[in-house]
């Protein structure tokens, strides 16, 4: 009897990581508002089984075509949103607007560029992919292996300049607007008939937000003040759920405010960076974001150095 009760256990560790090992993330279309759907990917790292589409995404169905925002970080990934759009309409991808230079924002823009798309960005946008292209291409590869192959690194071809722009894409309105908070020269985008804000990524819910080494929490803050002005009734943030105003406020405004506040000041008076990692160290209103074991404290030290320097 006993046998037979460890050969059952044993057979069903088996089949759970049989059927775990198998999971394959494929991107589903969730709407937003009309004609405006999110693609919400995992909160987790880049890998195989999501080709790197560990980000958010979205699209517009336009009367002229499909506008894109985002493309994924390899051509698989583009083609897994292809797909995902595919099950919501039948119109072409005509445009990918571009967000940001990390690499899912935009290393998909071959693929939707060899299927007759234009892909737009502003121009420090661009300039910025361009800069990091090859560090990024050599990142995924170590995250994805042979799935990477048939990516080429394609920055967007229309920049424009100037600080924000706005574009008639279909007869749907689109604002960019720099943020230049995670990386320099992101942008959100804005849909002023929709009240849909994609944010890029200056706005993380769920998870907690990244500060990297090119990352600003100073223009992280400002961008996000602006963000609160526009009075967006749908946000589509960088990493995390469709949220409301009030949640990207909680996960990610207050914790720019935190800081620039707390860690920015102490910085500025010149306190020794340790004791106030130390003093910081547990904060009970982000404590529940994803990610905040391994990041709070980078993210931190980041921010110090940012203000020492200033
Ligand atoms: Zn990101």
């Amino acid at each position: 009897m006993l046998q037979r009760q460890i050969w059952i256990l044993a057979a069903t560790v088996f089949a759970f990581f049989a059927l775990t090992a198998r999971a394959e993330y494929l991107p589903r279309a969730e709407r937003v508002s009309d004609d405006v759907y999110a693609l919400v990917g995992p909160l987790g790292q880049r890998s195989a089984d999501n080709d790197g589409l560990n980000a958010n995404f979205g699209f517009i169905v336009t009367p002229a075509g499909v506008i894109l925002i985002d493309s994924g970080a390899s051509r698989r990934g583009a083609e897994k949103i292809a797909a995902a759009i595919g099950k919501v309409t039948d119109k072409p991808v005509r445009w990918v607007v571009n967000t940001g230079s990390q690499d899912h924002r935009w290393l998909g823009n071959d693929y939707f560029a060899g299927k007759g798309a234009e892909v737009i960005a502003l121009a420090r946008t661009a300039a910025t992919q361009a800069e990091y292209a090859a560090q990024h291409m050599e990142g995924m590869k170590r995250f994805l292996g042979e799935r990477m192959q048939g990516t080429q690194a394609l920055p967007a071809p229309k920049a424009i300049a100037g600080d924000s722009a706005t574009l008639e894409l279909g007869g749907e309105t689109l604002m960019l607007a720099y943020t230049n908070a995670h990386f320099p020269g992101d942008a959100w985008i804005w849909l002023p008939k929709r009240g849909v804000l994609f944010s890029g990524d200056l706005v993380y819910v769920d998870r907690i937000l990244g500060v990297l080494p090119w990352s600003s929490v100073k223009n992280g803050q400002r961008a996000f003040q602006a963000l609160v002005q526009l009075k967006p009734a749908h946000i589509v943030p960088g990493h995390g759920r469709v949220c409301d105003l009030a949640q990207a406020q909680r996960e990610t405004g207050d914790y720019y405010d935190f800081l620039t506040g707390k860690v920015g000041a102490a910085a500025r008076e010149m306190e020794p960076l340790t004791a106030t990692l130390d003093r910081y160290q547990d904060m009970p209103q982000f404590r529940h974001l994803y990610n905040y074991d391994e990041l709070h404290r980078a993210n931190m030290s980041r921010a110090f150095t940012e203000f020492e320097s200033q």
